[in-house]
């Protein structure tokens, strides 16, 4: 597969450390909040990554964290700790919210059949693994202590911006999250890896470690974590293209600092899903998610779908009439997939083909879009209805938009409201024969019954009047 790679800023031919098996590392959602669908694309198109690694049979380990532990991260305008911001507005504490919040993300993923990875780790059960990592860090020279926070020392390295497409002001920003206005630091790009002083007096969660009580920067979730369930080395590291920088930055300078060695070999970046305000974020501007548009009678699966229609590299611009064409779109695919009928036969030629085709469509860089084209294309061809079925069924596991579940769903629907209104035209003939009867038109009655028969309706006259059944 060729994949576009955001550390080298080129599409390379992806190979896996060990044959046949990828090491592949998520951020995970910091759980203040629900999801918002733009936090969804980008699992959304690592879902479909992960899953066409597995189709092409390689195996796949899959590690995300969750971030329970409150940090400014991305909010760094806001001045406030994500998880205390939302255990102030629900009067929860912060254990409470990351629980409830946890949940509701993978109640979303599961709605947008998004599975969910071999290991999922909350930063709060690693305590140890960070105080020990910073700790090897802080004795090879890669750390320092300042005013109570342990610091990841920028200079210490040969090469720090690695995506480096970063302004100065996009750097300060970056620079800023590391609370206090840092006086403290060495540099500007410098990290704090333990908290043991920050605005967040009141702080919730806090551990005890060789630098005091407190608590541990986010970066060093991601490295730690990786390198517990993964080893010191992995392939494939995803996230939203926000996280590039400071984040996966900062990932890559304290990983390579503590293991003296390349970490991750390919990195993954979605593009943002932005609405029309601009940015979706959980802090700021319009906040959509799964249950909203489920409230406005969306199916899940056509978000899913206008996902899948364009690039990952792409910026995508969400907006209601965007989602309504897909969902047309998606219904219309459904409707055509439940027309085909299976009338048997084989045709290997023709299922070897479009297979290559798909796959081709995917291993050039995700190319999802271009995916989706094929599969119009094995509904257009002449090729027996198993065929196609067979090859919609396969490309599916990938695509994961229940086209066959929900094809056969709209087939029983359908055949069900055949067999009412069926239902409706007998009991109107039976009643009109009643009539028929009492009024002693023989003539009328007669003729009805042989409707009735026609239509697999028997019917006999009783002293107690007429009874029906159906013949088998
Ligand atoms: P967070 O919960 O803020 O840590 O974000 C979870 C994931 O969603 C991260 O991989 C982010 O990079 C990604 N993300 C955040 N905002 C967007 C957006 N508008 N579009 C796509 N992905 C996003
Ligand atoms: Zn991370």
């Amino acid at each position: 597969m060729k994949l576009y790679n955001s550390a080298t800023r080129t599409k390379e031919e992806f190979v896996p450390i060990e044959p046949g098996l990828v090491k592949m590392y998520t951020c995970g959602p910091t759980v203040y909040h629900f999801a918002h669908i733009g936090n969804l694309r980008s699992y959304i198109m690592e879902d479909i990554l992960e899953k066409y690694f597995r189709w092409t049979g390689l195996k796949v380990n899959r590690v995300m964290n969750i971030t329970d532990v409150g940090h400014l991260t991305s909010d760094a305008d806001t001045g406030e700790d994500k998880m205390l911001k939302g255990a102030r507005r629900e009067h929860k504490t912060v254990m409470q919210i990351a629980e409830y919040y946890t949940k509701a993300f993978f109640d979303d993923c599961s709605k947008l059949n998004i599975r969910i990875p071999d290991t999922v780790v909350p930063a709060t059960s690693c305590i140890p693994d960070f105080i020990e990592m910073i700790s090897v860090l802080l004795s090879k020279g890669y750390a320092y202590i300042s005013d109570g926070n342990v610091y990841f020392d920028t200079s210490k390295l040969d090469e720090y911006y690695i995506f480096n497409r970063h302004n100065e002001e996009e750097l300060l920003v970056g620079a800023r999250e590391g609370v206090l206005e840092d006086t403290s630091k060495r540099n500007k790009t410098d990290f704090v890896l333990w908290f043991t002083k920050s605005k967040f007096e009141d702080q919730e969660l806090k551990w005890d470690s060789p630098w005091g009580l407190g608590y541990p920067g986010w970066h060093i979730e991601c490295s730690a974590i990786s390198m517990k369930y993964l080893g010191r080395s992995l392939d494939l590291h995803c996230g939203g293209i926000d996280n590039a920088f400071p984040h996966h930055t900062n990932e890559i300078a304290q990983s390579e600092a503590y293991s003296g060695q390349k970490w991750c070999n390919y990195w993954f970046h979605v593009l943002h899903l932005n609405s029309s305000t601009g940015k979706m974020s959980k802090s700021s501007g319009e906040f959509l998610t799964v249950s909203l548009l489920e409230e406005k009678g969306y199916d899940p699966m056509a978000y899913r779908f206008f996902c899948l229609q364009s690039h990952y590299r792409k910026t995508l611009a969400f907006s209601w009439e965007a989602l309504d064409n897909a969902a047309g779109i998606y219904a219309k695919l459904i409707a055509r997939i439940a027309a085909i009928s299976d009338t048997g036969g084989t045709d290997s030629a023709a299922f070897d083909k479009f297979k290559a085709l798909f796959d081709e469509a995917l291993s050039n860089d995700l190319n999802s879009s271009l995916a989706i084209t094929v599969l119009y294309d094995v509904l257009k061809a002449d090729i027996p209805g198993a065929v196609k079925l067979a090859l919609i069924s396969d490309f599916d596991y990938i695509l994961s938009l229940d086209l066959i579940k929900k094809a056969d769903e709209l087939r029983l629907k359908e055949s069900s409201a055949a067999d009412e209104s069926a239902d409706e035209e007998v009991e109107t003939l039976i009643s009109a024969r009643a009539r028929a009867r009492a009024e002693k038109n023989w003539s009328e009655s007669d003729s009805i019954r042989e409707k009735l028969k026609a239509m697999g309706i028997v019917i006999e006259d009783t002293p107690q009047g007429q009874k029906w059944y159906k013949l088998k």
